[in-house]
């Protein structure tokens, strides 16, 4: 006996909505209903364990299958089934009244982040792709009839009993529609499936493969003597898409480092580096949540990741964006994250004022931070190794997290350009002692490349100084963090003023030129060099140091390094000249010579000679400026 109903709802015809407003994303409609054939398979083996359920389960698998002939897709589960009663209840009453609600809610709020599936909505996500839903279904319960339910998109439905289903469980047909043919092909199912279906917890079967196995014989073979060759056959077994038990929801007890790494080049295949460390996160009190964070080698520069942290919830995936679920620079890590409790049926601009969603944010920091201290006390000597590739992350951390910041000081390093590492505390108390200027503020000196700041940073070693080495993109934010944190220090780039001034002491050596020779030699300096470019500056220092230097003012060219990380945002800053002094060594025996020099041209070019190598050791001489200084080098020697 077959019946009509009509689906109770107000919306005369919810599905054009539904389709129409969901569009840009209905392939979910695949994850929806495998992963209620999964919910009625776990329900089935819940029940049978409290012995609800009688009789020997038999094969559980879910399967898909995908006929081009027909235009069907059809998922099947061996799971508890429906009866009519329940079909009428859960599918045509409760799940349409969810579906209703979602699109009265949302219909004006159209966005591509909503996740569909908490509402309730799971099921109707079909219509997103089929112009007729079938639904066949034999409860578990004793003496249930088969039912046969059938909804063409509008409220109106059919259902009847049916005598010809034997097979417990539910069988999901859809007729494909027009204009979504391309779910007909095996690929694209395939490839759906892998990316929602990875790791659902029931085995997910989609057609067979093919695959060899060693041949009875060669197994026989082998028993008798070893010179048996190797035996294959091919067989054809089915094709399992999922690893229903992936390693996030198992005992880390359980776990051996090779099976997080295994695990890792699952989520992540096209991966061929092994990550540094991982985080197994396990949360039940006061929100559900489960997961794997890897620590990759982190480049210098900030990227966009490609392979990102994946967000499952009870296993079926939800998304790889995670932005404004956990803080931006766990963004950096890999891995996933499992959480019921991370409410995915609003859009993501509530996320953030979410309190669910904050304490989750924080938790995974605070995790993340207690398994760096972990590392860094128990093996210093790794954690340095390690601490250039996770360098950027801690520092991103420490910038943008209070709460980071104050774990991480403990044990974040600072690395010396000779090598060295410390922590805040020990490079403040080994540094205090040679680097405390006059006024005892604590000067930090720092290098951003060995290459290009060599002698500079010779200079200060040769003081005994310790220069720093901030070479990444994030280190000029990273000091100005640093400096409103920590009392009394500043940081000084070690080519921003000759080293004598940079950490000014009291003795102040002697000139040996006086003011009126001073006078006399500056215009000829002046006439070496672009006027525009370089302020020429007398100073008394030592023999030894070089007899001229080129220095870079900290403050200006903090200014252009901040422009140049705004993307030239700051217009202004933009268009300031790169400006630099020009120190002469007052007490260098060539600026005596320079000064006494009887013969303009050869005063001239000596001057020239000075300047050009002052420049030459800071990158700046070029073009034909530095063709000249060759050829007048060659000359003179
Ligand atoms: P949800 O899964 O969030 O409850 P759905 O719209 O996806 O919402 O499904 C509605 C209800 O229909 C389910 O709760 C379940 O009771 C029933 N149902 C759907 N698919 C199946 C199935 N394959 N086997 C048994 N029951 C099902
Ligand atoms: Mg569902």
């Amino acid at each position: 006996m077959s019946t009509t109903g009509k689906i109770n709802v107000q919306t005369e015809n919810i599905f054009p909505i539904i389709k129409k407003f969901l569009y840009s994303d209905n392939e979910i409609f695949l994850r929806e209903l495998v992963s209620n054939a999964v919910d009625a398979t776990q329900k089935l083996k819940a029940l049978a364990r409290m012995g609800e359920a009688k009789g020997d389960l038999g094969d559980t698998k879910v399967e898909v299958e995908v006929d081009k002939s027909s235009k069907t897709i059809v998922i099947k589960d061996k799971g508890l089934g429906m009866t009519k009663e329940e079909i009428e209840k859960y599918i045509t009453q409760i799940a349409f009244s969810g579906a209703e609600e979602f699109v009265n809610k949302y219909k004006d709020k159209v966005d591509k982040n909503v996740v569909i599936g908490h509402f309730g909505l799971g099921f109707y996500s079909a219509f997103m792709v089929a112009k007729k839903v079938e639904i066949f279904s034999l409860s578990y319960k004793e003496g249930a009839k088969a039912v046969h339910w059938e909804c063409d998109g509008s409220p109106d439905y059919q259902i009847e009993e049916i005598g010809n289903r034997t097979e417990r469980g539910t069988n999901i047909v859809l007729h494909i529609a027009d204009d979504c043919e391309e779910y007909l092909e095996n690929g694209k199912i395939e490839g759906l499936l892998k990316k929602y279906c990875k790791f659902l917890p029931v085995e997910i079967k989609f057609g067979t493969k093919k695959t060899w196995v060693p041949s009875d014989e060669s197994l026989d073979s082998a028993k008798d003597d070893d010179k048996g060759e190797e035996k294959e056959k091919e067989v054809e077994v089915d094709n399992i898409i999922n690893n229903p038990n992936p390693a996030w929801t198992r005992k880390p007890a359980d776990l051996t480092d090779e099976d997080y790494k295994s695990f890792y080049k699952e989520l992540y295949p096209m991966q061929f580096e092994d990550p540094l460390f991982n985080i197994h996160l396990n949360v039940d009190y006061p929100f559900n949540l489960t997961g794997i964070l890897y620590f990759p080698k982190l480049s210098n520069k900030l990227e966009m990741p490609k392979d990102r942290i994946q967000l499952y919830s009870n296993q079926v995936f939800v998304t790889d964006n995670v932005e404004n679920i956990v803080p931006d620079f766990l963004t950096l890590l890999r891995g996933v994250i499992d959480s019921p409790d991370i409410p995915l049926n609003v859009s993501r601009s509530y996320l953030q004022a979410d309190g669910n969603v904050k304490k989750i944010s924080a938790h995974i920091t605070k995790k993340v931070a207690d398994k760096l201290e972990e590392l860094f006390k128990k093996d210093r000597a790794e954690f340095e190794k390690k601490w250039d590739d996770i360098k950027i992350f801690v520092q991103y951390g420490m910038i943008s997290d209070e709460k980071f910041y104050e774990k991480a000081a403990k044990f974040a390093l600072v690395k010396t350009t000779g090598g060295k590492y410390f922590t805040f505390d020990e490079f403040e108390n080994h540094v205090k002692p040679t680097q405390t200027d006059k006024d005892k503020k604590l000067v930090y000196l720092y290098a951003t490349s060995v290459q290009e700041q060599h002698a500079y940073i010779d200079a200060a070693v040769n003081r005994g100084y310790e220069v720093l080495l901030m070479d990444t993109m994030l280190d000029p934010h990273f000091i100005n963090h640093l400096e409103g944190k920590l009392k009394d220090v500043s940081f000084v780039r070690v080519d921003a003023d000759t080293i004598d001034k940079l950490i000014k002491k009291d003795d102040n050596t002697v000139s040996k030129l006086n003011e009126e020779q001073q006078n006399k030699l500056r215009p000829v300096i002046e006439g070496a060099v672009s006027k525009e470019q370089f302020m020429v500056q007398f100073e008394n220092l030592s023999e030894k140091d070089a007899p001229m230097l080129v220095t870079r003012p900290e403050f200006m060219r903090r200014m252009k390094d901040m422009n140049q990380l705004g993307g030239g945002a700051m217009g202004f800053y933009g268009t300031m000249p790169d400006m630099y002094n020009l120190v002469v060594n007052t007490n260098h025996p060539l600026i005596s010579r320079i000064l006494e020099e009887g013969n303009e041209e050869k005063q001239k070019s000596l001057t020239k000679q000075a300047t050009d190598l002052a420049l030459l050791s800071q990158g700046l001489l070029k073009g034909e400026n530095l063709t000249n200084f060759i050829k007048r080098s060659v000359e003179l020697i």
